[in-house]
């Protein structure tokens, strides 16, 4: 599953690629995702100009002027920038393209005038030549001024597509969020207050959306390893100097992921059709019964609301 590393590098690499240009058209091959894709999405989006690319917890924010388009990774959700022509003809096996990826944004390579309608069909749209051709999971595309569509994979179909005219952080899914981990706002003073008097588990503190947002399984075993704590310790016993650790911890395992993840920046702006996921050594996470890297006492392994917890009897307390 993307986790915020992920989308942060997802960000990242889209937003060099598409500040500034405008959008042509848009694709909905499949619109059943996680909510359904608005069917007026081709009329809004037609000609905006993309201002900007921003995030807040796993959401991309799409600034199009006039609005904004939430994206959400879902479960399997991965975005890639491909190169497309237009053709007269209906599309058919893989076409011969240029590869407009090379080229500065106001490359030659013009859609001819006619481009095709936001298709609420299972089929690639018939102007519409990517290279390589939509598959079964690449059910969204915004086509785009340059040559080169941004395109949404999503096999399990978890992900998001949706559209919002106000400010972003006025909607339903993004007001009630706490703070992004890597800012400021999320410190030791606010752990430690927030967590007075909650019997719940750190751990699931720690991934509660409404206490701090994008810290995700994974991240939150790694960082629980890092700053010497039990999963299970009630939230509420734990002490201001551990906030502080575990504060330190939280921020510096997504920002090494981050780090990590920018040298897979060129899987955004090919098509290997690879997603860029990247993989990481972990302290503890799905290591359940092999050595702990500080100690060596076998990593042991909990449920903790439905999701797999692991940890070091012996590093943590
Ligand atoms: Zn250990």
């Amino acid at each position: 599953m993307p986790e915020l590393p992920e989308v942060e590098i997802t960000r990242r690499g889209l937003a060099a690629h598409l500040t500034g240009l405008s959008i042509k058209d848009v694709v909905i091959r499949n619109g059943s995702l996680r909510w359904p894709i608005p069917k007026n999405l081709p009329t809004l989006l037609r000609g905006c100009t993309i201002v900007s690319l921003k995030r807040r917890a796993k959401y991309l924010l799409m600034d199009c002027g006039s609005g904004t388009l939430i994206l959400h990774l879902g479960m399997s959700g991965s975005l890639r920038i491909l190169p497309y022509v237009m053709s007269a003809a209906p599309a058919r096996g893989t076409p011969k393209v240029g590869n407009p990826l090379s080229r500065k944004p106001d490359a030659e390579l013009t859609p001819p005038v006619g481009t095709p309608s936001g298709c609420e069909n299972l089929c690639e749209a018939p102007l519409l030549r990517s290279d390589p051709p939509a598959g079964k999971h690449d059910h969204f595309d915004l086509i785009l001024s340059n040559g080169t569509l941004v395109r949404l994979r999503d096999p399990r179909r978890f992900g998001a597509v949706l559209w919002h005219s106000g400010d972003p952080a006025t909607h339903p899914l993004l007001a009630s969020l706490g703070p992004e981990p890597l800012e400021k706002d999320f410190d030791a003073n606010y752990l430690y207050l927030v967590t007075r008097g909650r019997s719940v588990s750190i751990k699931q503190c720690i991934m509660d959306n409404h206490i701090v947002v994008g810290v995700g399984n994974i991240y939150a075993n790694e960082s629980l390893f890092r700053a010497g704590i039990r999963p299970q310790l009630a939230a509420g016993k734990l002490s201001l100097p551990r906030c502080t650790k575990l504060v330190a911890e939280i921020r510096a395992t997504l920002a090494e992921a981050i780090n990590l993840g920018g040298s897979t920046l060129r899987d955004f702006v090919n098509t290997s059709g690879q997603p860029g996921y990247f993989q990481q050594t972990y302290w503890v996470y799905g290591r359940a019964g092999e050595p702990c890297r500080r100690c060596g006492a076998p990593i042991k392994q909990i449920k903790q609301g439905q999701r797999s917890s692991f940890y070091c009897g012996k590093c943590q307390k």
